[in-house]
């Protein structure tokens, strides 16, 4: 479970030094690795989910919900559990699960003990897997708390007694006017990455998020609980100096964002080919499922503008200097970087003759000389432009102890810039040459959702769709610009419902009317290209490596996408001949031999999914602004108080546990 220390960390002027020594060895490593396994195949699906929990612990007697801080003993006991159920495989059924600590000191990640298998059926074992996680949970905590799922907490950072135990804010490593250093995971890596975060980027992160206007919140909007003053005088006075905006809500920590909790999927590949492939196709998929999920309508006590956590994040963690982000001419830094380290992608990656070089539209920064080396030793370009891409990243955290290993054995300074690069998809290599884990990835946009029920239906629909993606050979591409575009607007307010997004008309390959490219079983429908155009089979050689150079050569593709709402895009429009996500899906089941009782358990979670996307069930974003907007104590000036959290919270967990029926939000769906 990796609760165990790894060593001493490295202040950041200290680890900026080994900067160029990490990557360097990340790259021997990754071409180690890329050796041992680049025709590794697999012959079944494996995948899991990742889901996150915050502890709440209740203040009855001032019905207040704080965040507990508790969660390091939690873990301990989880682990202890996950040990005995090693040994004894009685117990084994009964713990079925992995757990993790997270970034906050009040979060714990759940995964499947094992990966779920590649059946039909398999599929049923998800929400179980769920609750009993979540079961399992509670029974390691108090009386009073609870572990809810919430993606972001209402009232994070807020002035008050919002912490349990209470600690002021303040602290060296993230220097908050908000949030005390002891929110932070004890273990030595996160309060250094919180600190080389700040001490690389020159300055406090600022995350500033739109207000949601309400007929009583001023105008112009100034927070009045910003404080004025600041503990270290170099930082900036946030409002003077214009680190917080009018009109938003400010938050000035890493733990607003890393803070935030969320679902992620990932999938094992048969090869490495296949994983490129599921990468590049389920990247469109991203903005879409963070609006179709939202579930985070509420900062630092405030309602805000925006439905969803990604911005939140990506700003949470921005380690980029000024020159960097082009405030200032290049001096001290190599490159001007449009984005942060978690953002959504950059690239295509497949050899796919699909993906044409135009898809790959967006200015690349790379690393040229680690390109290079990538290229020199056998990595095709587009690989080499993806590695060498995240590679433009420093290293954040090093540890002394692990600053030389060995290249051969260790992948750890190839992880440290791979799993710092948070992007809404991540391409994951074995973890090492001798791993029986293969080609993998993670489909990371989704919002956590307040039920099991829900998160289960997010997950089946997502791995069904990939599979659906491998059995029809679809064709999802569409420039990497319009992806972006989708990502701004999939955080609007409502999005789900009012806004329309990018998206490929024909999404089947030319040749074929939108059958299945064989009866293939669920578990690894085998690539097949046959009926796939020829002529652009080895575009991915022939092209520049300029460093900041798209790939696009000019071709005018703009005929091949068109704006659609979320309901034509899952749903299909029938007018157009366009079959939705669910369409495929369903497609896909109908090809195999499913029992009744399965097809009908995956067909109530697929149920969700297309209510969600045309508008009859709300997402959680909207039932959670109905929520404190119905709230007797709103004033309609946008603030979520300590009252209105604490009711919120206690409802969160009365509909997780069957207690009161939500309508709106969850139809006649039993949770
Ligand atoms: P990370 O935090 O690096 O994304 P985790 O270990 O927390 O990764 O979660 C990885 C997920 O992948 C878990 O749900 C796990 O069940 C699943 N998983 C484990 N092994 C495999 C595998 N061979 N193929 C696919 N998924 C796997
Ligand atoms: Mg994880
Ligand atoms: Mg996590
Ligand atoms: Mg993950």
């Amino acid at each position: 479970m990796g609760l165990l220390s790894l060593g001493t960390p490295m202040h950041w002027d200290e680890a900026k030094k080994y900067a160029d020594h990490v990557r360097t060895h990340g790259i021997i490593q990754f071409l180690n690795l890329w050796e041992a396994t680049k025709d590794s195949q697999k012959d079944c699906l494996l995948w899991g989910d990742e889901i996150e929990y915050m502890v709440v612990s209740y203040d009855e007697e001032n019905k207040k919900a704080k965040l507990s801080l508790r969660v390091w003993e939690i873990l301990q006991e989880l682990a202890k559990e996950e040990e005995e159920a090693a040994k004894d495989p009685a117990k084994k059924l009964l713990v079925n699960s992995s757990w993790h600590p997270e970034y906050g000191r009040y979060m714990l990640e759940g995964t499947p003990g094992e990966p779920y298998m590649g059946l039909p059926r398999d599929l049923l074992e998800v929400e179980r897997n769920m609750k009993l996680r979540r079961e399992l949970a509670y029974k390691f905590m108090k009386p009073n708390e609870v572990p809810i799922t919430l993606t972001s907490y209402p009232r994070l950072g807020c002035a008050g007694e919002g912490l349990e135990p209470h600690h002021d804010p303040h602290g060296p490593a993230a220097r908050s006017l908000f949030v005390p250093d002891d929110i932070i995971n004890a273990h030595a890596r996160f309060p250094t990455l919180t600190a080389n975060i700040r001490r690389r980027r020159g300055a406090k992160v600022a995350i500033n998020m739109p207000i949601f206007h309400d007929k009583n919140t001023p105008k112009p909007f100034i927070d009045p609980t910003i404080p004025t003053y600041n503990d270290y005088p170099e930082d900036k006075n946030a409002i003077e100096e214009g680190a917080a905006l009018p009109d938003h809500i400010y938050m000035d920590a890493m733990a607003f964002g890393m803070g935030c909790c969320c679902l992620q999927i990932t999938f094992q590949a048969v090869n490495v080919e296949e994983a490129r492939k599921i990468y590049d196709q389920m990247a469109p998929l991203g903005p879409i499922m963070l609006a179709l999920t939202a579930a985070a309508p509420i900062y630092r006590g405030y309602l805000s503008d925006v439905d969803c956590r990604w911005n939140v994040i990506a700003q949470s963690v921005d380690d980029r200097t000024e020159e960097e982000r082009g405030l200032k001419p290049l001096k001290n830094n190599k490159y001007r970087i449009p984005k942060s380290r978690y953002d959504s992608i950059d690239s295509y990656i497949s050899n796919d003759p699909s993906n044409k070089p135009e898809y790959n539209d967006i200015p690349l920064v790379f690393d040229e000389d680690i390109y290079k080396k990538l290229s020199d030793n056998g990595i095709d370009n587009l690989l080499a432009r993806h590695i060498s891409h995240l590679f433009i990243r420093d290293p954040l955290v090093i540890f002394h102890e692990l600053l030389n290993v060995d290249d051969n054995e260790s992948t750890d300074h190839f992880e440290n810039l791979q799993s710092t690069n948070w992007q809404t998809m991540r391409f994951k290599p074995p973890p090492s040459k001798t791993s029986p884990i293969g080609w993998r990835v993670e489909f990371r946009s989704m919002e956590i959702q307040l039920t099991d029920f829900e998160n289960a239906a997010f997950a089946i629909f997502i791995v069904l769709v990939t599979r659906a993606v491998l059995s029809f050979n679809t064709n999802f591409y569409i420039p990497i610009s319009k992806v972006d575009e989708n990502m701004k607007v999939a955080h609007h307010r409502n999005a789900v419902l009012d806004e329309k997004f990018y998206f490929r008309k024909q999404i089947f390959p030319q040749s074929r009317p939108g059958t299945p490219a064989a009866g293939t079983p669920f578990g690894s429908p085998k690539l097949s290209h046959a009926t796939l155009p020829r002529s652009t089979a080895t575009h991915s050689n022939t092209h520049s490596n300029t460093s900041g150079a798209s790939l696009a050569p000019g071709l005018d593709r703009s005929d091949e996408y068109e704006l659609m709402t979320i309901n034509e895009i899952i749903n299909g429009a029938p007018s157009k001949g366009f079959p939705g996500l669910l369409g495929l899906v369903n497609n896909y089941l109908n090809t195999l031999n499913i029992d009744i009782e399965t097809r009908c358990e995956i067909s109530k979670y697929l149920e969700l999914i297309k209510k969600r996307a045309n508008g009859t069930l709300m997402t959680a974003a909207s039932w959670m602004r109905q929520f404190v907007q119905n709230h007797p104590d709103y004033k309609q000036d946008s603030v979520v108080s300590d009252k209105i959290n604490y009711d919120l919270v206690k409802m969160v967990e009365k509909i997780n546990k069957g207690e009161v029926q939500v309508p709106e939000l969850l139809g006649t769906f039993s949770v």
